[in-house]
């Protein structure tokens, strides 16, 4: 199957916090933060916050899927590395993020998120997959799939 939609992502720099846009089809050209030039981290998965979490989804053309989670939560930590092996699958296909729930409360209102780890999926701004507790990694598979 050919795809002419485009891979455009939006990726904070973890060094200096400026939004940069990506082509997600040209991950493999080690892209670089537009301000400070310290090569963007695409194999990770994304800390969103208040401040750039609606930027960040507004122009992303991936899906983007978030794991709501806090530090004290235990099976947070158990989700925590799952999630990470499942950003460095999806480099290049879908952008892979976390909300830290403590320190971002007006994103965890907005999605109601009354459980944690809670993981959602958005297409074109809209949650079109949600999923409460810790999940295997095929679980976020069929996850990020959904449309
Ligand atoms: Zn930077």
């Amino acid at each position: 199957m050919t795809t002419t939609t485009s891979q455009k992502a939006v990726l904070p720099c973890t060094a200096c916090g400026t939004l940069n846009r990506v082509d997600l089809a040209r991950a493999d050209a080690h892209p670089k933060c537009g301000t400070c030039r310290v090569p963007l981290t695409l194999d990770a998965p994304v800390v969103l916050t208040d401040a750039n979490f609606d930027a960040v989804i507004r122009h992303s053309t991936v899906p983007v899927i978030v794991d709501f989670y806090a530090d004290w939560c235990g099976p947070c930590k158990m989700m925590a590395p799952v999630f990470a092996d499942f950003a460095k699958r999806q480099v290049g296909r879908a952008l892979v993020a976390k909300v830290d729930t403590d320190r971002n409360p007006g994103v965890a209102s907005r999605f109601a998120i009354r459980s944690i780890p809670t993981i959602a999926v958005l297409r074109d701004g809209k949650e079109v997959g949600r999923q409460v507790g810790a999940v295997p990694m095929g679980r976020l598979e069929e996850l990020i799939s959904a449309r």
